[in-house]
């Protein structure tokens, strides 16, 4: 194992699998909000620094099946509630293209991990962009499949309506055999039940599909839509290089067409609602008692206080009161609803533009990554910058970051977003346009 220079894993191990499968002998990195029976699992706070889970995650299981050994535990954003992996209890990472620089998060330790080789794949967790956004800023692939193509059970959950646990990769090919094995359904998560659509496949779209096979580099005859709303956003020279990438896509046979999401306008707000809102409820297990660092003395009420006053850092106090807000009585249709009917708005617009295109291309992040220490005092600049991604979570879709070169020397990514378990779709266009910027 490396001597972790990068600061990207929290506890370094060496967890075994099968002798053989299409996975043996590779190395894999965990983002430490999933857990592993036995080994500290943090979620990157001071709240569950001792905690040991007496069981494995499925896709842990998975992994050591298919003959992975997990080489540690990466850092991340305090319980994924962050876009830089400097809210970690535990200090933050650093980007290994430019230390100075921040690697993205939540995910960031797994995403720097696979950018610095510490690890050949790894897994992260993507609730608004927390798989994505890393690994477009440390210049590697990676995947949020749609919601139920992966087993939650495990995930410690920060807004579990939007989550799912993600690869993360060197290859767009690497990337989408992770998935592979990690995909499919699983009795103890019921949201990865599949009830064949009308006209559909008969069984879950994992169980008929090789995501590896797709990421095959040829994507010539595809329509992809360029979202309007979601390039204007972007710094100009992430622009540049997402539009350079285009037109290599073009150049492969590609044909592109604008597209307009009038409703992305509203996502941020209604991400940051529905998050918050879910967070106060799963972080309240977190009391000293149920699970947690011990408050000690006095009563109860003085106790619970006390550990969660104690046991979370800033940025997750300030979300549980927001959200605690967000959803009570007198407040809960001003806010949360409203939400609610943004998010089926997003939902709806995505469906359209899948009417008459194969795939959409964004930028995966409006910026380049900032430097270390330089967004942390303005939490509302930081959910900004999650404007490409979280519209995706909303709508429950697959989407892949890919590395689309560098604006000022630093990587920028491209986002593909494919239809509800298309996830075959949106890899096939990554590959293309890796193949293309080669
Ligand atoms: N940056 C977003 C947030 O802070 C996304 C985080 C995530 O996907 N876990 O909520």
């Amino acid at each position: 194992m490396s001597d972790d220079e990068f600061d990207a894993f929290l506890t370094e191990t060496e967890l075994s699998g099968a002798d053989d499968g299409p996975l043996a002998g590779r190395t894999v990195a965990v983002k430490d909000n999933i857990s592993t029976a036995g080994v500290t699992t943090t979620c990157g706070s001071a709240m569950l620094a001792d905690y040991e889970p007496p069981f494995d995650a499925t896709v842990v299981e998975r992994l050591r099946e298919a003959g992975a050994t997990v080489v540690g535990k990466t850092n991340m954003d305090e319980f994924g509630m962050g876009g830089t992996t400097e809210t970690s209890a535990f200090g933050p990472t650093k980007n290994p293209v430019d230390p100075d620089h921040v690697p993205g998060g939540s995910s960031g330790g797994s995403a720097a991990a696979v950018a610095a080789g510490a690890a050949d794949l790894a897994l992260g967790s993507d609730t608004g962009g927390s798989v994505r956004n890393p690994a477009a800023f440390c210049g590697v692939v990676g995947i949020k499949p749609t919601y139920g193509l992966v087993s939650r059970y495990g995930l410690i959950a920060y807004a579990n309506s939007l989550e799912q646990i993600g690869p993360i990769a060197d290859t767009v090919e690497d990337a989408a055999a992770l998935l592979d094995v990690i995909a499919g359904p699983d009795e103890r998560d019921a949201t990865t039940r599949y009830d064949a659509a009308d006209g559909g496949p008969e069984e879950h779209p994992a169980e008929t599909t090789s995501y590896a096979d797709a990421a095959d580099g040829d994507a010539a005859g595809f329509t992809v839509g360029v979202p309007t709303e979601l390039v204007e956003g972007a710094t100009e020279p992430v622009r540049e290089t997402f539009h350079a990438g285009l037109d290599a896509l073009r150049d492969r046979g590609v044909e592109t067409r604008e597209v307009s999401l009038p409703s992305v306008e509203h996502a941020v707000q209604a991400y940051y609602v529905i998050a918050m809102s879910e967070a106060s409820s799963n972080l309240a297990r977190f009391d000293g008692v149920r699970y947690g660092e011990s408050g000690d003395g006095g009563d109860w009420n003085e106790s619970f206080a006390t550990a969660r006053e104690t046991g979370f850092g800033p940025e997750v106090k300030r979300r549980i009161l927001l959200g605690t807000f967000a959803l009570s009585a007198g407040y809960h249709d001003e806010y949360y609803e409203k939400a609610q009917d943004a998010r089926a708005w997003v939902k709806q617009d995505f469906d359209e533009a899948f009417a008459e295109t194969d795939v959409l291309a964004t930028p995966t992040m409006p910026v380049v990554p900032p430097e270390r220490g330089e967004s942390l005092d303005d939490p509302l600049q930081l959910y900004l910058m999650d404007a490409n991604t979280v519209p995706v979570n909303l709508a429950n879709l697959p989407a892949i970051s890919v590395p689309a070169g560098t604006a000022d020397g630093l990587p920028v990514g491209c986002q593909f977003v494919g239809p509800s378990f298309g996830e075959a779709a949106v890899i096939r266009a990554a590959s293309a346009l890796e193949a293309a910027v080669e």
